[in-house]
């Protein structure tokens, strides 16, 4: 059995912090390295020089990232952004599928699948967003919806072989995203659990294992700590606390 892959913070900016924020907050970010842990941040497209570049000028342990790419590599796309281009600027990380996207540019799980194939065959690593609405989790659907988003993708058969290497997930119910409301240990260890079995049954439990599962939802300095001691939460994907170093930096002391 292969060792467990180190815990990731990973940031979501959203559209917060242009170039300038995004280099003022790099700028005052301490980060000390750590063995068993990597963090990253997704930034807006539009601040990704300036971030790569405050990066590897302090030499931070840090990864940065794109919130979106689409899954043509050119063409009559207007507003979008492709993987060519973020490769020539030195990006290797995408978030896909984030709900935000899902809820508000129409993105479905087709597209997702679409996207998250092309990305890893461009090189990529990606961390695919997953979760389900309040409605569906009080109608009990909570694991029918957690399938039907990861169905396609466990039977790509190009998607297949990267789970636990250049792709990974991260869990977020839509009804905890920015909304301050955190799902219980229980709910997001249940969650990652049926998750961890859907990998197990369609790719074996080592890939399964080798797969980082994120929690994403209202994580904050105060509750991070106990939703990382559940069994099978592999690191968090953050919104609001992630825009500010202090709290990023405080997110990162509790690995
Ligand atoms: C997110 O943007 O993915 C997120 C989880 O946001 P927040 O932490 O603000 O809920």
């Amino acid at each position: 059995m292969s060792a467990k892959p180190p815990i990731l913070l990973a940031g979501n900016w959203k559209m917060n912090h242009g170039p300038k924020a995004a280099r003022e907050f790099l700028q005052k970010l301490e980060l000390p390295k750590k063995d068993r842990a990597q963090a990253r941040l997704y930034v807006p497209a539009l601040s990704l020089t300036s971030a790569i570049a405050s990066t590897q000028e302090k030499t931070l342990p840090l990864q940065i990232g794109a919130q979106n790419v689409h899954y043509e590599k050119s063409g009559a796309f207007t507003g979008e952004i492709s993987g060519p281009m973020l490769s020539e600027i030195g990006i290797n990380q995408v978030l896909i599928g984030h709900s935000e996207r899902r809820q508000f540019f129409g993105e479905t799980n087709e597209s997702v699948l679409l996207k998250t194939k092309s990305a890893l065959e461009q090189g990529f690593e990606v961390l695919l967003c997953i979760g389900e609405l309040l409605s569906e989790r009080e109608a009990g659907k909570t694991e029918s919806v957690l399938t039907e988003q990861l169905v396609h993708v466990l039977e790509n058969q190009e998607c297949k072989t990267h789970f636990g290497g250049r792709l990974h997930l991260a869990y977020e119910p839509v009804w905890a995203i920015g909304t301050g409301v955190v799902a219980t240990p229980e709910q997001a260890q249940s969650a990652h659990g049926f998750v961890r079995s859907l990998l197990t049954k369609s790719l074996g439990s080592e890939k399964a294992e080798d797969t980082r599962i994120l929690y994403g939802g209202s994580v904050t300095p105060s509750n991070f700590k106990e939703l990382l001691a559940c069994p099978g939460i592999d690191g968090g994907l953050v919104g609001g606390a992630s825009l500010r170093p202090e709290s990023f930096r405080a997110l990162w002391d509790l690995i």
